[in-house]
């Protein structure tokens, strides 16, 4: 930033990138009216943004607190990436009653009654900073604690598994060749230390100590510790049945909170989580569907994308976020709300979004 001041620094910002969420809040009277370490403080959680001006939210919390602490400007943030209006409460709830909701995919087309399907929320626990102000020490002592929770949940007849870490000299330690493996088939995170997003928020720091993956037995139920948030935990199978799906992910996550300290909520936001866009269920659940025809063979997501948003859905490459296509038209579809609504509210736009889809796909000549 040199000698410029900071308000200059995010004026440019907001100037180049209308869509950076960080540059368009950011109020200097708000910053210059906080004491040293908060300022110094809020800096840190707006770094990302500023560091890497085309990002969309441009902030990530540095501790559970941060959210209330500096509502001022996190606040407006979080109701616009969320469409939530000045006046309107903010009011967390959750429901994972799914069993009204039609979930069988197989029944909105026979060819959709086996795809990869993914579930996943974002947690943190409250005795910890969030990642991207953790000691290398801290990593390794959370890593310890949830290997501890993990010999006991490896006993659980249904959630029963290892832990497989990637900290050099654990005793759970695997080799490069199977962490590879293991990303390819999409269990497993990928290398943070090379993402501009997470390095500068210190979220990728210190990799790959205190980082590993719990996977139960069957593959289907598995926990990344370390990542963008303490805990990502996640169901994921091959089928059509969406339902059994946040099922199996609604019992694993029970069976685990009961082995680890509580996780950080917040009063307004629900779940807290290292990006403000996943607040509230910390919930993304998402297929692997191919479109090629609305990819115009994974070579063109724009169209997709325009229409998916339409639906309420993002789409991602095959790879995860800042991915491609594949060139079958292989994508990522997922809900993009989190904050606000339910987790059954969130299957069912997963569903009734893909349908439409879907039907936008089979009728394209
Ligand atoms: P998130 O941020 O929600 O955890 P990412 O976009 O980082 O998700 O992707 C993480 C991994 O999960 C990637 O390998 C991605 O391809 C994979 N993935 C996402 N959805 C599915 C799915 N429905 N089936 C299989 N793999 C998936
Ligand atoms: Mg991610």
């Amino acid at each position: 930033m040199g000698t410029e001041n900071i308000g200059e620094t995010i004026q440019k910002i907001r100037d180049a990138n209308p869509n950076s969420l960080m540059a368009r809040h950011f109020d200097e009277s708000y910053y210059n009216s906080l004491d040293d370490q908060s300022r110094a403080h809020l800096k840190k959680i707006i770094l990302t943004g500023i560091e890497n001006p085309d990002s969309q939210m441009g902030a990530y919390a540095m501790a559970p607190k941060d959210y209330d602490e500096f509502s001022p400007m996190l606040g407006p943030m979080i109701r616009d990436f969320h469409a939530i209006g000045a006046g309107e409460a903010v009011a967390q709830e959750h429901d994972w009653d799914t069993g009204a909701v039609a979930c069988d995919l197989g029944a909105i087309d026979e060819r959709l009654k086996d795809i990869s399907m993914r579930v996943r929320v974002a947690r943190n626990v409250s005795t910890y900073p969030l990642p991207g102000a953790m000691s290398k020490e801290e990593r390794i002592n959370f890593e310890s604690m949830m290997a501890r929770a993990f010999t006991k949940l490896a006993k659980d007849p249904t959630f029963g598994g290892r832990y497989l870490s990637i900290t050099p000299g654990s005793p759970y330690e695997i080799s490069d060749g199977e962490y590879n493996t293991r990303v390819d088939a999409h269990q497993m995170f990928k290398d943070m230390s090379s993402d501009p997003y997470l390095n500068v928020a210190g979220i990728s720091a210190d990799w790959p100590h205190g980082r590993g993956i719990y996977i139960s037995r069957e593959e289907d139920f598995l926990v990344w510790v370390g990542e963008e948030d303490h805990l990502r935990i996640m169901a994921m199978q091959l089928g059509g049945n969406l339902n059994a799906l946040f099922e199996r992910l609604r019992i694993g996550l029970m069976r685990l909170e009961n082995m680890i300290p509580a996780f950080a909520v917040s009063k307004s936001f629900g779940n807290v989580t290292s990006c403000p866009t996943n607040l509230g269920t910390g919930m993304r659940a998402s297929l692997h569907m191919k479109l090629p025809k609305l990819t115009g063979n994974g070579q063109d997501l724009d169209l997709l994308k325009r229409e998916a948003k339409a639906l309420g859905l993002a789409v991602r490459g095959a790879g995860g976020e800042h991915s491609d296509a594949g060139s079958d038209g292989l994508v990522d579809i997922s809900p993009t709300a989190r904050l606000g609504v339910t987790e059954m509210e969130i299957m069912q736009s997963l569903y009734e979004g893909v349908a439409k889809l879907w039907a936008m796909e089979v009728g394209r000549a």
